[in-house]
């Protein structure tokens, strides 16, 4: 799997001009078919997408690619989970969460446990990523807890990457550096940072 744009126009021009990367052997993908369709549900609304497929050139391995408003096994739009996830360290509780939101109560309580659960490794790796595109920067501030901490360094390496890169929505922005398993278990571990 491939964290790519959600738009898809601009995707398939990578896809055809072979600017997109195998992210097993940094090969060349290129376009082979598509993954099935599915629902996301957004703030603005359900929307329906059929993310492409891509083949290697050089490892000959398929890689679907996933609109960065989607996080691995997720049905809810990443800025929406993002937004649970920033209530919650503000000290809301899933209930409350869940009304303002619109989704159900179990839904966020899953979120937030997956959350807290890799709260350390998210932490670690997206500092790394902070150094990685900003070797100047001091570090971290410790915000006073394991969730509360993986937030911050959620958003320093948003901050550094949008200082480097321009303007991204915060969340879609954190999803590709996570490579889409900003909430999965430890059986899908972040990408190398590179
Ligand atoms: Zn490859």
């Amino acid at each position: 799997m491939l964290i790519v744009c959600a738009e898809e126009e601009r995707v398939e021009a990578e896809l055809g001009s072979g600017a997109l990367v195998c992210p097993s052997c940094r090969g060349r993908l290129g376009p082979w078919g598509y993954a099935r369709r599915r629902v996301l549900r957004c703030a603005s609304g359900n929307r329906s997408l059929r993310p492409r497929r891509a083949r290697c050139r050089g490892c000959a391995g398929t890689h679907v690619l996933l609109a960065d408003l989607c996080l691995l096994r997720r049905r809810d739009e990443v800025s929406v989970i993002g937004r649970a996830i920033e209530a919650k360290i503000a000290g809301a509780g899933h209930r409350v969460i869940a009304e303002r939101l619109g989704v159900p109560k179990d839904t966020v309580r899953g979120w937030l446990r997956r959350f807290a659960l890799r709260a350390g490794q998210t932490r670690v790796y997206f500092t790394r990523w902070a150094v990685v595109l900003d070797p100047e920067l001091g570090g971290v501030m410790p915000a006073g807890s394991g969730v509360a901490d993986a937030l911050e360094a959620i958003a320093v390496a948003v901050r550094a990457w949008v200082l480097r890169f321009g303007v991204g929505e915060v969340w879609r922005v954190a999803c590709w550096l996570s490579g889409g398993v900003l909430l999965c278990n430890t059986s899908c571990p972040f990408p190398l940072v590179r």
